[in-house]
C-alpha cells in the first residue's frame, strides 16, 4: 500500500475515505458504516469528515464507525472559516469531538479560506495541539498565494486538502508541487468527480480495457482514482457508501498506469 508522510512524521496509507453526505439518510445509515469498516478492516486508515457535512450528522456515523477500532484510525475534521476565531475554532474542536466521541483528532483543517483572521486560527489550532486535542492542523481549498500566507504565519502545517482529480488538474503546475516542495501532503477531495460525468469519459473505458486487478476487469473508476494515487504526496479520499466501491477503490491501488495509459489520459483531459 502507497503512504504519505506527514511532516510530523506520521505515516498513512495514501488512499483514505471520505464522508460527506453520510449520515444523511436514514435507509443508508447501515451501509456507510458498513463501508467505512470495511476499509479500515482492508488496512486503510484515514477518514476524512467536517463539521459542515450534514452539521454534525456525518461525525457522528464515523463515530460510530469507529468506536471499538478508534486507535487504528487517522481521524481528520474541518472547522468552518465563520467558525475559525480563536475561541471559536477551540468550541468548534471540543464540539466535534464530542459528535464523534472521542478525545482527539489525528488532524484539524480549517475548511476554507476567509472568515476569522487567519493568525487566529492558527494560535487556536497551536493551542489544540498543546493540550492533545488535535495531532497536528493544515488546511483546505487554500491556493498558491494562501499557502504562502499560511508560511508567513507558521512551519507547522502539515496538509492542504483541494480539489484534484483528472477533471482538475490546474494544481499540476503549481500547488503540487509548491506543497510538495513546502512538505504540505496534499489531500486530493472528489477524486472521482462525485461519481458523475468524470467516470462516463471514454478515455477512461479504453485505458481499463488494458487492466486487470483482483477483483476482475478494471473499471472506469479505478483508473481515475490510479491516476491521482500516482502522484507523489497526494493522498486521495474517495467516498463511498457502498461495501462493493470500497472494495473497488482498495484495488485500484494495484494498477500501475503505463506511459501508453498516461498518454491516452493527457490527450483526454
Ligand atoms: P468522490 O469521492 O469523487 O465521489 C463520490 C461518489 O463516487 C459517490 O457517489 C460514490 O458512490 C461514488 N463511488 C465511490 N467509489 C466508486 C467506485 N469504485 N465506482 C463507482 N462509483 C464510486 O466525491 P466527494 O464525496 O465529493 O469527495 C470525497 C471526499 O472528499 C468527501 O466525501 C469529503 O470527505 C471530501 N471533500 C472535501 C471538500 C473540501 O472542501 N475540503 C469538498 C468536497 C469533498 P457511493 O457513495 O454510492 O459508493
Amino acid at each position: 500500500m502507497k503512504t504519505v508522510t506527514f511532516r510530523n512524521g506520521v505515516t498513512v496509507p495514501a488512499l483514505g475515505m471520505g464522508t460527506w453526505n453520510v449520515g444523511d439518510t436514514r435507509a443508508q445509515r447501515h451501509n456507510e458504516i458498513e463501508s467505512l469498516r470495511a476499509g479500515l478492516e482492508a488496512g486503510l486508515r484515514v477518514i476524512d469528515t467536517a463539521e459542515m457535512y450534514g452539521s454534525g450528522r456525518s461525525e457522528a456515523l464515523v463515530g460510530e464507525a469507529v468506536a471499538d477500532c478508534r486507535d487504528d484510525v487517522f481521524l481528520v475534521s474541518k472547522v468552518l472559516p465563520s467558525n475559525a476565531s480563536y475561541e471559536g475554532a477551540l468550541k468548534a474542536c471540543q464540539r466535534s469531538l464530542r459528535y464523534l466521541g472521542v478525545e482527539r483528532l489525528d488532524l484539524y483543517l480549517l475548511h476554507w479560506v476567509g472568515g476569522e483572521p487567519l493568525d487566529e486560527t492558527i494560535r487556536a489550532f497551536e493551542a489544540l495541539k498543546q493540550d492533545g486535542l488535535i495531532g497536528a492542523w493544515g488546511v483546505s481549498n487554500f491556493d498558491v498565494d494562501d499557502m504562502e500566507e499560511v508560511h508567513a504565519l507558521s512551519e507547522h502545517c502539515v496538509a492542504n486538502q483541494i480539489l484534484y482529480s483528472l477533471e482538475h488538474r490546474g494544481v499540476e503546475f503549481d500547488l503540487l508541487p509548491y506543497d510538495r516542495q513546502e512538505g504540505v501532503v496534499t489531500m486530493a477531495y472528489s477524486p472521482l468527480g462525485q461519481g458523475g460525468a468524470l467516470l462516463r469519459h471514454p478515455a477512461l473505458a479504453q485505458v481499463a480495457a488494458r487492466h486487470e486487478t483482483s477483483l476482475g476487469p478494471a473499471t472506469a473508476a479505478q483508473i481515475a482514482l490510479a491516476f491521482v494515487l500516482n502522484r507523489d504526496n497526494v493522498l486521495a479520499i474517495p467516498k463511498a457508501g457502498q461495501v462493493e466501491h470500497v472494495r473497488l477503490n482498495l484495488a485500484a491501488q494495484e494498477i500501475v498506469l503505463q506511459v501508453e495509459d498516461l498518454a491516452v489520459l493527457e490527450r483526454a483531459f
